[in-house]
């Protein structure tokens, strides 16, 4: 897509600091990390978001993921790390080109992940029948 920044990225007309590349999948250095090594892996074919994109490029970007997980682990000294995708603006998705974070923490970082609710009598029941249907 002409104006998508990750596009820019892909095509080398916007630079980045690139840890990873194959023929489908791009992975580089968040330009604002919640740490140091703070990864983003995209595919390199622009698809807005997790629906879009086909399975097969899906497992290959997982399979970076998790590659790319372990690396940051042993070499930046890290124990842990969430993955992450923003699916959709109301989501918190900034750039709307597909990608996964792998977000490297520490202890006591304060970064907080989602506050917790409880269901209401029936309502997880409920749930379930909306959701099964559409599977
Ligand atoms: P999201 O909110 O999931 O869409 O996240 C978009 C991420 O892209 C943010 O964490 C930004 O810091 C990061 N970002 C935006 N522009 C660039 C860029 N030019 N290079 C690297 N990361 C970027």
């Amino acid at each position: 897509m002409n104006d998508c920044i990750f596009c820019k990225i892909v095509s080398g007309d916007l630079p980045s600091y690139k840890l990873y590349e194959d023929d489908d999948v791009l992975a580089f250095l968040d330009i604002a990390p919640v740490h140091p090594g703070h990864i983003l892996v995209i595919p390199k074919k622009h698809f807005k978001n997790f629906e879009e994109v086909p399975e097969d490029t899906l497992c290959k970007l997982i399979k970076v993921v998790k590659k790319l997980g372990l690396a940051l682990k042993n070499g930046m000294g890290y124990e842990a790390y969430n993955i992450g995708e923003n699916n959709d603006p109301l989501a918190g998705q900034i750039v709307p080109h597909l990608h996964f974070h792998i977000i490297p923490r520490k202890e006591n970082d304060g970064l907080q992940l989602w506050p917790q609710k409880e269901y209401a009598e029936g309502e997880a029941q409920e749930v379930i029948e909306k959701i099964k249907k559409f599977l």
